[in-house]
């Protein structure tokens, strides 16, 4: 007997956690931190509190309330003894997005992670080179113990390497920098890594490498007494358009479709990399001074987009060292140098952090620049910042140039506000937006976004309809989307909307 239930991401945008079981025996697809909820209760200032392990979230609602989390990650004033268990075999993971993988950190040591080795490659990266927090420790945990005398409270101990299970062949590379400590006393204890042929699961899992936003995105089709496809987060206009086709091509036999619509709210542009490619050109062509691009720092394939942008007007990228360190991650899967011909920007720091110093500048020697070097040339290079990395315009003090905005618009009334500040840094600076603007309206300032400068790592309504009538499955499961209405309306007899945590027995 097969069932599917969405445990989160039913109604919102991301925080998928899909469970689908055949005979008691499951798998998630995806178990990521829902932060369209997060954000009801957090902000940078209010946080879950790290040392109250999953206590927190399990109070505020925020995971799903079940008995199936880190034994270490339970301080004694939480029972959870009582909730549902679940006999969960794996985890498949379809790309690097928080709200995608944030919490599998959460679950339980023993169960595995089944991803693309791109994708176990930059969780590497980035549980190495970002704030840790328990809920992202995909790739190895730092197992916590209680803080004597208040037991209720949880320090840092070891680090154990989680089973992962990778969905195509890999080296010997990557098994060494997936166990490499991380930290000056982090030593991490190996893991197991072995391919998704060799592996015994409920369902028959074939992968299948998809377009999106980030490199290493996989869909996956499951076989059992019924088959299952599931889109992951999924596009037709980037790159990788072909990949996404294969995978639609190959679900046509499937019954159940779970599938994403995040696009369906708001407006629906449709720009595509292409598009991208030629505003961005263009205000570059026109420009004098610095430029400086702005984009999320795991979108590598605007990254290098950029770079094909820099060699065509003379400049040369310069990144950060995170997305250096990224950048190394990538090349350790894929094998090509990917920071050929990047500069890394050298930050006024007193301690650079172990990774850094230990792992990117081991391997691969990194061409630092400083501010003097940017000051000294600014029409020779694209600096590729975010509004994060602002301060170091008071270093690098630059006199004109432009800021392109190359990301999704703010969703939020508080993300206004950052780009009202950012706004304001650039004015001091004599740079020039492109991608936003801020305006004034009834006297209050409001940022608006202007296309051509960004295209989304999601289909379109267009998309999502050619998707849905190629794969024609008997019943479609809307997931991470706030428009389950379309899905109703559009597909009337076959949308199954289901509740948070209601169970479809197929
Ligand atoms: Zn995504």
């Amino acid at each position: 007997m097969t069932a599917i239930t969405v445990y989160d991401g039913n109604d919102t945008i991301g925080g998928n956690k899909i469970y689908v079981e055949e005979n008691g025996k499951g798998l998630f697809l995806d178990f990521g931190a829902n932060l369209h909820n997060y954000d009801k209760f957090f902000q940078p200032y209010i946080q879950p509190r790290a040392y109250r392990g999953i206590h927190d979230l399990w109070l505020l609602n925020l995971i799903p309330h079940l008995n199936i989390y880190r034994k270490d990650l339970i301080p004694i004033d939480l029972d959870v003894t009582s909730a549902p268990k679940l006999d969960i075999k794996a985890v498949l993971l379809s790309h690097v997005h928080m709200d995608h993988y944030g919490n599998i950190g959460f679950l339980d040591e023993n169960i595995p992670v089944v991803a693309s080795s791109f994708t176990f490659s930059l969780l590497k990266g980035l549980q190495d080179s970002y704030t840790p927090n328990a809920g992202s420790e995909v790739i190895y945990i730092n197992k916590r113990k209680p803080h004597p005398p208040d037991e209720r409270l949880l320090t840092r101990g070891d680090n154990y390497g989680r089973d992962l299970i990778a969905t195509d062949s890999y080296n010997e590379n990557l098994e060494h920098f997936l166990w490499q400590a991380s930290r000056k006393r982090g030593g991490i204890e190996k893991g197991e890594l072995s391919l998704l042929k060799e592996s015994d699961l409920p369902f028959s899992v074939t992968p299948y490498e998809t377009d999106h936003s980030v490199y290493g995105s996989i869909a996956y089709i499951l076989e059992g007494e019924h088959s299952i496809a599931y889109t992951g987060d999924i596009r037709l206009h980037g790159e990788r358009e072909m990949q996404s086709k294969h995978f639609i091509d190959s679900a046509k036999n499937s019954e159940i479709l779970i599938i994403e619509g995040t696009r369906l709210t708001g407006e629906n542009i449709f720009d595509s990399e292409n598009v991208v490619l030629d505003y961005c050109r263009r205000a570059i062509d026109i420009s004098k001074g610095l430029v400086i691009a702005d984009f999320s720092n795991r979108n590598l394939e605007r990254l290098e987009l950029f770079k094909q942008i820099a060699s065509k007007t003379n400049r040369q990228l310069i990144i950060a060292a995170r997305d250096a360190y990224l950048l190394y991650a990538l090349e350790i899967v894929d094998m090509v140098d990917h920071l050929e011909d990047i500069l890394v920007y050298h930050r006024p720091m007193t301690r650079p952090p172990f990774w850094e110093t230990s792992i990117l500048q081991d391997k691969k020697r990194p061409n630092y620049i400083t501010n003097e070097d940017i000051k000294d040339n600014p029409d020779g290079y694209i600096l590729c910042f975010s509004f994060g990395d602002v301060m170091n315009f008071l270093d690098i003090t630059p006199v004109r140039g432009i800021y392109i905005y190359s990301s999704p618009g703010a969703f939020k009334t508080e993300q206004e506000f950052d780009f009202i500040r950012l706004n304001r840094w650039l004015k001091s600076y004599g740079i020039r937006p492109y991608g936003f603007k801020i305006d004034k309206v009834k006297g209050r300032e409001r940022p608006s976004f202007t296309r051509g400068f960004h295209a989304s790592g999601h289909a379109s309504e267009n998309e999502l309809e050619w998707i849905i009538d190629r794969i024609d499955p008997d019943i479609i499961i809307p997931v991470h989307t706030e428009n389950l209405d379309w899905f109703r309306e559009h597909f009337k007899d076959k949308a199954k909307i289901l509740k948070k945590g209601e169970k479809l027995n197929l």
